[in-house]
């Protein structure tokens, strides 16, 4: 779905990204773990339209790199930001409406029923401000967001920052209810435990560049992985 192959992304000097190609097959789910700064949300940014990148972005057969970001997001291409980035002053309703920017007034309701269905804690407070919600709501909000525009390929931006582990259990849970249903997941974790667990393929990115990559299950074996990123000795 989609192929990403010898991309970078600079911010005047700074080389954030430096050529890495990586696939995103449909119907799966692909992670990017790496410490702070390896360069994750810069390469879901460049995906997404955010930052011009160089290199190749190819998504269901074409170029994306080019485009502006509003033309990715209507190709299919949905982004949770990092930090969730809810409209804080905007009801959970009115977040989602904006999330659904792509769509007809009619098809608005069956979708916002859709995703009270998956996250019934937002049904509750459809009508409260966004920015009264619990970081882990916001999180939810910010998914069922994402998902309004009925995107095929939704990529999230470390969903599990700043979360207690059982709220991060329940945001995973949900990726995993997603992508049995279908949903092909690009997934930019720090949370490398979780992150493995749920992908079927994961990438490792240091200091710009992909460093290992294998099955997300075989990862979570390796050694070099335990003590960098699982925290095992
Ligand atoms: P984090 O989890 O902290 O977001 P990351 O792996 O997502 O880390 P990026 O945010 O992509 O990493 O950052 C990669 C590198 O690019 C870092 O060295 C960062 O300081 C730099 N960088 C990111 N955004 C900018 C920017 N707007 N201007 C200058 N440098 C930036």
């Amino acid at each position: 779905m989609l192929k990403v192959k010898d991309l970078n992304v600079y911010y005047g000097v700074i080389h954030a990204v430096k050529g890495i190609s990586f696939n995103v097959p449909e119907g799966k789910i692909i992670t990017l773990i790496g410490a702070n700064g390896a360069g994750k949300s810069s390469t879901l940014k460049a995906i997404a339209g955010l930052v011009r990148p160089k290199g190749s972005i190819n998504f269901l057969g074409d170029e994306l790199t080019k485009k502006p970001a509003y033309r990715i997001a209507q190709k299919g291409v949905s982004l949770v930001p990092e930090g969730r980035r809810v409209f804080a002053n905007l009801t959970i309703l009115e977040n989602l409406r904006m999330g659904g920017f792509n769509k007809n007034p009619s098809e608005l309701e069956p979708l916002y029923e859709k995703m009270f269905e998956l996250f019934p804690i937002l049904k509750e407070r459809a009508y409260q401000k966004a920015g009264t919600l619990s970081g882990g709501e916001q999180q939810m909000l910010a998914i069922a967001r994402a998902l309004m525009s009925e995107p095929l390929l939704l990529m999230l931006d470390e969903p599990s920052l700043g979360l207690a582990p059982k709220i991060v259990a329940e945001v995973f849970e949900i990726l995993k209810e997603l992508n049995r249903k279908g949903k092909t997941i690009l997934l930019v974790e720090q949370n490398a435990a979780q992150a493995l667990k749920l992908a079927n393929y994961a990438y490792v990115l240091e200091n710009g560049k992909i460093t290992l990559e294998g099955d997300a299950k075989e990862l979570l074996e390796n050694e070099d992985v335990k003590k960098t990123y699982l925290g095992e000795m």
